[in-house]
């Protein structure tokens, strides 16, 4: 049997183009490594990676900069559902107008032009600001703090239905209440509209003939198993989208580029805050390549203990700095990926760092408990780059071999990617809709 298109991957991209061309009733099958589990426990399933950033840590001004002291880390989940269900619910894509990496403005410079794509992602996921009066009192605090100091604290857009959502803190974990948007969602919908998913199947190759895609090859199980497509959609996210690539003989600038949009929260006691309890990122302040947001990490705690603090998680307050790092990690081998620390990167985490230790001591933390996690990453990108790997209809060298998600973003956009991808996922199925009318001169049918 031969089908229309074959999807790689359920995440923000994969599950967004699979139920956007089943609605077309085409004959869509998806291939998924990971399993579908329990909606609340995907962080359990949290995977994570060293990241190589080669810092030298040699110079004394860097000293009081602890997040350079711990082994950096890039985070990300190989599920049905992608990395979506640990998400956060943040939706931001034109907040930073004026900033040049935002998604607008990074793919109109190849002629992507995403806005329309953007807006109708926004519907779908029902993008909403963070609403005001589910703001708790600790980050409250930091608004007013940040406030005092003039920053422009604005509530952070969410894909969340707050009517279902009981503020329960616990995003990360999948939400159980069904209030947040995760991908899962999206596979559902393809599947009602006919596709078939099968997960545990781990796409190893495309088949391609005369320049032309036939297929893929994969292994459920420790069984090889071919399927045959008239187009084939690889979504398998920027760390195993360039192993597929490689593997089906597309190399060139492959696995370069890496960008993971990195992050430190900086944190502190502050007796009985419940930051813990409180919707995370309920509000951003802006500056241009980086943003601070209300932040609880687990992670503060040891470090507290370490500085002689006691602290339950209610006791502390945190904020997260999170930077559009330099595209220039490489992906060569499955063990760390190399990601060099630049200057320029290295520059605003300490900006970042030094702003959130004012927002904090004025929002009452104790200044000598003050302490910032180790460097990590959560939004991997780059490594199959639009102007590099993919053209501008997202198309390979391969004909009818695509690419459908963060891989192709061409430049850290320091903001959370899930609505870009989304967006770029929605173009791919108006492109393939398009394609298969002209080229194939009659619409595929089921
Ligand atoms: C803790 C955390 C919080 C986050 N919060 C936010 C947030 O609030 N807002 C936001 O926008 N972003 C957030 N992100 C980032 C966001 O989740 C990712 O950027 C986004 O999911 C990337 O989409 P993708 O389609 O590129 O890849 P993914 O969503 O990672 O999907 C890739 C899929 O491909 C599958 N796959 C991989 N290899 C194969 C193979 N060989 N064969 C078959 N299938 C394969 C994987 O199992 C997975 O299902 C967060 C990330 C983390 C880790």
């Amino acid at each position: 049997m031969t089908f229309d298109v074959i999807v790689i991957g359920t995440g923000a991209g994969g599950a967004t183009v699979a139920r956007e061309l089943s609605k077309k009733d085409y004959k869509v099958l998806i291939l998924e490594k990971g399993k579908r589990h329990k909606t609340g426990t995907s962080v359990n399933y949290l995977k994570n990676i060293p990241l190589d950033l080669k810092a030298d840590l040699s110079n004394k001004d860097l000293a009081k900069y602890d997040f350079l002291n711990y082994p950096a880390e890039l985070m990300y989940l190989e599920d049905v559902g992608g990395t979506t269900p640990v998400s956060l619910a943040n939706a931001c894509y034109a907040c930073s107008t004026c900033y040049s990496n935002s998604a607008t403005t990074q793919f109109k410079i190849h002629d992507l032009d995403l806005f329309k794509e953007l807006i109708d992602a926004s519907a779908d996921l029902k993008v909403n600001p963070f609403p005001a009066n589910l703001m708790g009192p600790a980050t409250r605090k930091i608004v007013d703090a940040g406030e005092s100091l003039g920053y422009f604290m604005e509530p952070m857009p969410k894909f969340i239905d707050f009517s279902k959502c009981n503020s329960c803190g616990l995003c990360i974990g999948g939400c159980k209440k069904g209030a947040k948007w995760d991908s899962t969602q999206f596979v559902n919908e393809a599947m009602d509209n006919g596709a078939t998913l099968i997960s545990d199947f781990t796409v190893t190759k495309i088949t391609h003939d005369d320049g032309k895609v036939t297929g893929v090859e994969g292994l459920f199980g420790d069984k090889t198993k071919a399927f045959e497509a008239k187009k084939v959609i690889i979504a398998a996210g920027a760390l195993n989208t360039p192993v597929i690539l490689k593997n089906s003989e597309i190399e060139e600038n492959v696995g370069e580029g890496l960008f993971c949009d990195l992050f430190i929260t900086v944190g502190g006691f502050l007796e009985d805050a419940k930051l813990n309890k409180e919707i995370p990122m309920g509000t951003k302040a802006e500056f241009g390549p980086y943003f601070l947001s209300p932040h609880f990490s687990t992670q503060i705690i040891p470090l507290l203990e370490e500085k002689g603090f006691n602290a339950n998680p209610e006791d502390v307050m945190g904020i997260m700095v999170k930077i559009a790092d330099e595209a220039n990690g490489k992906l060569n081998s499955n063990k760390y990926i190399e990601k060099p620390l630049t200057e320029r990167d290295l520059e605003l985490l300490k900006e970042g760092y030094e702003k959130s230790v004012e927002v904090l001591v004025k929002a009452g933390v104790d200044p000598l408990s003050i302490v910032s996690t180790p460097i990590r990453g959560a939004h991997p990108g780059g490594t199959a780059a639009v102007g590099k790997v993919v053209d501008n209809n997202l198309e390979t060298k391969i004909k009818g071999l695509f690419i459908a998600d963060a891989s192709v973003i061409p430049q850290a956009p320091g903001r959370p990617p899930i609505l870009t991808v989304t967006a770029l996922a929605k173009r791919l199925a108006q492109i393939i809709g398009k394609r298969v009318n002209i080229e194939d001169m009659n619409p595929i049918t089921a």
